[in-house]
């Protein structure tokens, strides 16, 4: 493995002024701030007992005295070794010569990984031995002191990259999984982005950096919060979700913008790619609309983009929630393919077919479909039977699969069914090729567009299996879902109403008159930010009025407003207009380095089961510890036998 010149690539993109795509939005105030911020590289060896970093030289250098510091990448023939750094690798020459007995001593027996400062000369490597695929391969260090800072330990792994581990593994010696270039690349792609987000909210934009309790109490709803025990009886903290709660009364306050990189917990148990504690870059902003501060979201991500990267490009397309559910069956489309959903009911008026009809007599009864292109040709009769399969596993649906190249019916009899007419309708409306394949279902609307909105992405995953290319690797989808409904029945209780956002969430300005009557139909100024199907965003214009806010919270939502009493108040103090969003920071840092679980760009993560699998929290604790908490663990029966082992 060779490292890249990736980190001078990193720090030269991110210190070069943005690529501009569209019109500048930020005048004077961002000019000036691109100005100071062309940089030149961060200086890397300052303060340390090192002169240059291990990969930043090059023949530039030659005939330069230095010193390294680093890790024992490799070592060939007692003769060359390989130093690594955070910034590269480096090759040392190993003296054979009588007098540097004691240094050879040393860089040979040290074992890989091991830790050593060497000085010498930069040369050049001989002719023909140079190495293009390695930044440093013009040179070499021609090694005159060495010392052994600290040995290495039979490893649990190789560190090389390519050397597979599993991730259990790699999280038990998280510390040794960081010395990885992916990890590197990683960590640093973030703390190069959340700078670059400082500076467009605080230098251009006058937001002020807020840190908020982690020590809070119980809000309602909360049952995703960790409780943390004090030492008065009965009483617990709570660890929050957000800080909500916080940034709206920092706007009372009248700090009119914060900001903050927030750490926030949520108990939800195992979830693949969640995280019980993850960061959210949390924003909040007096006297603003919806789209002000999506403005603002299109800039920050704009500014703070690796240059590495496809500019991005503003403003971002927008849909409503009920335009994302016809058309992509979810309320965060990846709008990086098409495959949409197509109301076909009227295609089929005078069907022969039993489902189609039956589906078509109920009330709210539809057709629709999706188109896989090539499919005919991408995939098999097992695929088609799977889909059928876990459609009616999981939707009670039939899913009728229909070949357009008349010889390939082999799958759905019934297709035989469909008549030429309705044949060439199809064709026309799902502006369908010879060798596609359109999936059709019937039903209730929401429920025929989930499944589809389900087969779709599946469908797109099997193209892509088998060699098709759907979706650019390189292509960032940004797309803003609006319109959302301010509540969503029950999932436990459907007669009942939940916040589709969180309670705080103001209605739409044209529907407040429906809380007083159809409160089910009214929608919300909640906005999501969705990038390549993933919900990386949130937030929304809130309710400053307290009256408002203390009608949805007790007669909507039967929530104890007592435990909000707090919040209530202070709007009832002269609260400014407000609203606000979080994004995402590891699921965002996820989706830009391309990394196949948020797990990789957090440096020290919980296991899928939310353990630390290197410390090995939560731990138990002694029972006379948890007195001073007034608290006693009462085991589970079925545990007792485990607590035993
Ligand atoms: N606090 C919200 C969340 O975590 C975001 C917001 O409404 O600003 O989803």
């Amino acid at each position: 493995m060779y490292f890249p010149s990736w980190l001078s690539q990193l720090y030269k993109g991110l210190s070069r002024p943005i690529r501009r795509t569209t019109q500048p939005i930020w005048g004077s105030l961002y000019r000036r701030l691109v100005q100071s911020s062309q940089r030149r590289n961060p200086e890397f060896n300052s303060f340390a007992v090192r002169t240059n970093t291990c990969g930043e030289l090059r023949s530039s250098h030659l005939g330069q005295e230095v010193t390294l510091c680093g890790w024992i990448q490799y070592r060939r023939q007692n003769t060359f070794l390989v130093l690594r750094d955070f910034h590269g690798l480096v090759q040392v020459v190993i003296p054979q010569d009588e007098s540097a007995a004691s240094v050879k001593k040393i860089l040979c027996e040290a074992p890989v990984e091991s830790v050593v400062r060497v000085s010498g000369t930069v040369i050049s490597r001989p002719a023909g031995q140079e190495n293009p695929k390695m930044p440093t391969g013009e040179i070499e260090i021609k090694v005159k002191t060495a010392e052994l800072l600290n040995a290495c330990k039979k490893l649990p792994f190789e560190i090389k990259d390519f050397m597979k581990k599993t991730e259990a593994l790699r999280l038990q010696y998280r510390y040794l999984d960081l010395r990885s270039f992916q990890m590197q690349y990683n960590l640093r792609l973030r703390s190069q982005m959340v700078m670059k987000m400082r500076e467009y909210l605080c230098n251009l934009h006058g937001f002020v950096d807020i840190e908020t309790p982690t020590l809070f109490k119980r809000t309602p709803g909360g049952a995703k919060e960790f409780l943390v025990p004090s030492r008065e009886p009965g009483k617990f903290y709570s660890l929050p979700q957000s800080p909500q709660q916080f940034k709206q009364l920092l706007m009372v306050g009248g700090l009119d913008r914060y900001f903050q990189v927030a750490r926030c917990y949520r108990d939800e148990g195992s979830r693949p790619d969640r995280q019980p504690e993850f960061t959210q870059i949390d924003i909040e902003m007096s006297f603003v609309d919806q789209t002000g501060i999506q403005s603002l979201i299109e800039g920050l991500l704009q500014y703070s983009w690796p240059n590495d990267k496809d500019p991005v490009v503003v403003p971002f397309p927008t849909v409503t929630f009920t335009e994302a559910l016809a058309t992509y069956g979810t309320d965060k489309p990846d709008t990086r393919f098409g495959m949409k959903i197509i109301d076909i009911s009227d295609v089929f008026r005078n069907t022969e077919i039993g489902f189609l009809q039956d589906a078509l007599s109920k009330p709210h009864g539809t057709v629709k479909a999706i188109c896989i292109p090539e499919g005919a040709k991408y995939l098999k009769r097992k695929d088609i039977e799977s889909i059928r399969k876990f459609a009616a596993d999981h939707f009670n649906q039939e899913i009728l699969p229909v070949f357009l190249n008349a010889n390939r019916n082999w799958n759905s009899p019934v297709a035989n069914f469909i008549m030429e007419s309705q044949r060439l309708e199809l064709i026309r409306l799902m502006d369908t090729q010879e060798e596609d394949v359109v999936l059709l279902t019937a039903g209730e609307h929401n429920k025929a567009c989930s499944l589809l909105g389900k087969l779709r992405l599946e469908c797109a995953d099997l193209l892509e299996t088998r060699g098709m290319v759907l979706r650019d690797p390189t292509l960032f989808s940004f797309l803003w879902v609006v319109d959302f409904p301010l509540f969503l029945p029950k999932e436990e209780n459907p007669r009942e109403l939940e916040s589709a956002h969180h309670p705080f969430t103001a209605p739409h300005p044209s529907d407040i008159h429906l809380l007083y009557t159809e409160p089910k139909k009214a929608r919300s100024q909640h906005y999501d930010l969705v990038l390549n199907g993933n919900e990386i965003g949130g937030g929304s214009i809130r309710i400053h009025n307290a009256e408002l806010q203390r009608y949805i919270l007790a007669t909507l939502l039967k929530e104890d407003v007592k435990m909000l009493s707090h919040l209530l108040q202070a709007l009832d103090y002269g609260a400014p207009p407000h609203g606000g969003i979080a994004l995402g920071l590891d699921r965002l840092i996820c989706l830009v380095t391309g990394s196949p679980s948020i797990r990789d760009v957090i440096a020290f993560p919980k296991s899928f089961r939310g353990h630390d699998l290197m410390s090995n929290a939560p731990d138990s604790i002694p029972p006379e510890e948890l007195k001073p908490y007034h608290i006693r663990v009462s085991w589970p029966t079925d545990s007792k036998a485990e607590r035993a082992h």
